[in-house]
């Protein structure tokens, strides 16, 4: 199976999940959670609804936060907390796994583990785990 039919399929689960609980399927929030899943930049509510609003110019912040909670209701987006307020998003890998960020430029990457074991990778920022 390819990645692109696993991210479908995934896609389809969790509308049907939304659906369960009366979350109205809409081209903007399927955009939305299209943005959530398929990033790896763990990104920003405000960065998802920056990147949503040139195709969808009548999405609101206040839709991407819902499409976010219903996510995590569903336990299908990981939230990472900044103690700054500034939440940032995992939708690739829902589920608790060590992350690589930056303390000066925030950027978050899932760290390959290996890498680290072998010493070959030293990261500048803090390991959390
Ligand atoms: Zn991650």
């Amino acid at each position: 199976m390819t990645e692109a039919t696993e991210t479908t399929d995934r896609l389809e689960q969790i509308i049907a999940k939304l659906r369960e609980r009366d979350f109205r399927i809409t081209p903007q929030r399927i955009a939305i959670l299209k943005i959530f899943l398929g990033s790896v930049e763990h990104p920003s509510v405000e960065q998802v609804y920056r990147q949503v609003k040139p195709d969808f110019p009548t999405t609101s912040l206040a839709t991407v936060y819902k499409t976010v909670n219903l996510l995590k209701e569903v336990g299908e987006i990981l939230e990472i907390g900044f103690a700054d307020g500034g939440n940032r998003y995992d939708g690739n890998k829902p589920y608790p796994h060590p992350h690589l960020i930056c303390t000066r430029c925030k950027t978050i990457v899932d760290p390959q583990i290996e890498l680290i074991e072998q010493n070959r990778l030293r990261p500048r920022g803090q390991l959390r785990l």
